[in-house]
């Protein structure tokens, strides 16, 4: 069995959408059992949400996910019109109509659960089905999205669901080194770690949703990447499979970006354990992403600093949770800034890895204000300006052209 996702480029027109159900043809006519997985029309959630927007409720607003779900609902029956015209049968399913169960705030829901029976039904009755992706419907009847990338989560856990591997169709032929977009002289991975992918995506590779990665991780899910653009067999794609999977061997995968993040310094009076410990609570409850955290002792005793990186669209909800919750700490703020993370399981043997990075971002004129590590990457806050020259300079660098 086999999840076929596809997202807003892969049906981005008419003739995208005929281009993609052929795909899904092929493969029915080799026998493979499909269901297919669509994102909204390209181009359409962000009109769906500049619309929503512009209402004093706006984002965040559960009728904002009302009118979104709408992009999905569209693609979705155009995919089955196509694969009917192609001479399948095929149906369209909305979230509610499974239903795929969420739980969450609008906008960012989760999926909690999903009941399979009437897709699989109609797979066992020769009839493809063809699921709106991003969406789905709490328990109290209540419609919700998934937020930004949300259909390959959806086409993750039907997969999970189905026991079935999940194909993600994008405008890329896999999983590159790094974006192809950037640096034209990045290759095409043939497999690729569940951890690596899971940190690449999370650092800003959006080729997969990072919570769709480590739901099929989770769920033991095979993915794989592959070209909607490329002719059925032309695509060679990229696996998404366990460590040990992995033939080659290599200290850096990938390098990944992600733009518009912006920094946030306290000082504050109380001790540093308490302030981080509060910060973080704060942060926390609020649902804020923290990432690259630095402590410091400021040279005045019994003041401590502490510094973190946010996304810039989370900045003013952040400061104005941390000006309630934090009384006496003053609270000051960068934006206009980028980070460029390496990739690789092999980082783990390599303690000089750090010093090696500044050096190739040092060659270039490029101040690092924030480094972060894990076990298997290593980020550097950065002005925006420089994002794509980092990019291509680290991606030299480390080898991986
Ligand atoms: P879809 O609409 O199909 O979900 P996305 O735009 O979400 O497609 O993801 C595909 C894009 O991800 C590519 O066009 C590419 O620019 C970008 N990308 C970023 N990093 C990578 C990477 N390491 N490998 C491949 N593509 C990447
Ligand atoms: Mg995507």
């Amino acid at each position: 069995r086999v999840v076929a996702k596809f997202g807003g480029t892969s049906v981005g027109s008419v003739e995208r959408i005929r281009h993609s159900a052929g795909l899904v043809a092929d493969a029915v006519r080799r026998g493979e059992s499909l269901a297919v997985v669509v994102s909204a029309m390209v181009g359409e959630t962000d009109r769906i949400l500049g619309l929503a927007g512009v209402f004093g409720a706006g984002l965040g607003d559960a009728e904002a996910d009302v009118a979104l779900a709408a992009g999905e609902q569209v693609s979705s029956a155009l995919m089955a019109l196509a694969l009917r015209e192609a001479g399948f049968e095929a149906r369209s399913f909305q979230g509610w109509q499974l239903p795929v169960v969420t739980d969450g705030p609008p906008g960012a829901s989760r999926i909690a659960g999903m009941d399979v029976s009437a897709l699989e039904a109609a797979m066992q009755a020769g009839v493809i089905p063809v699921l709106a992706g991003f969406q789905g419907i709490t328990s109290q009847g209540e419609i919700r999205t998934l937020g930004r990338g949300g259909t390959d989560l959806s086409a993750a856990a039907l997969a999970a669901a189905l026991g079935a591997r999940c194909d993600i169709y994008t405008d890329v032929d896999g999983v590159y080194t790094t974006d192809p977009r950037i640096e034209p002289a990045a290759r095409r991975l043939d497999a690729i770690s569940h951890d690596e992918m899971l940190e690449l995506a999370a650092q800003g590779a959006k080729v997969l949703q990072t919570r769709s990665v480590e739901f099929a991780k989770s769920r033991g899910v095979p993915m794989r990447v592959l070209s909607s653009f490329l002719e059925a067999g032309e695509s060679r794609g990229t696996d998404v499979v366990e460590t040990q999977d992995i033939a080659e061997r290599r200290i850096v995968s990938g390098v990944a970006y992600a733009r518009d993040q912006a920094r946030i310094a306290l000082l504050g009076a109380s001790n540093r354990s308490e302030l981080a410990a509060r910060t973080f609570a704060i942060l926390a409850d609020a649902e804020i992403g923290v990432d690259m955290i630095v402590q410091a002792h400021t040279r005045t005793p019994g003041r401590v600093n502490i510094e973190f990186s946010v996304a810039h669209r989370d900045l003013a909800r952040a400061q104005a949770a941390l000006e309630a919750g934090l009384s006496g700490a003053d609270i000051s703020s960068e934006t206009g800034l980028a980070k460029v993370s390496i990739v690789g399981a092999g980082l783990r043997q390599r303690a000089d890895i750090a010093r090696s990075l500044f050096a190739v971002l040092g060659e270039q004129g490029i101040s690092v204000r924030v480094l972060a590590t894990s076990e298997i990457k290593i980020s550097a806050l950065i002005d925006n300006d420089a994002v794509e020259r980092a990019v291509r300079a680290l991606h030299t660098a480390y080898g991986l052209e």
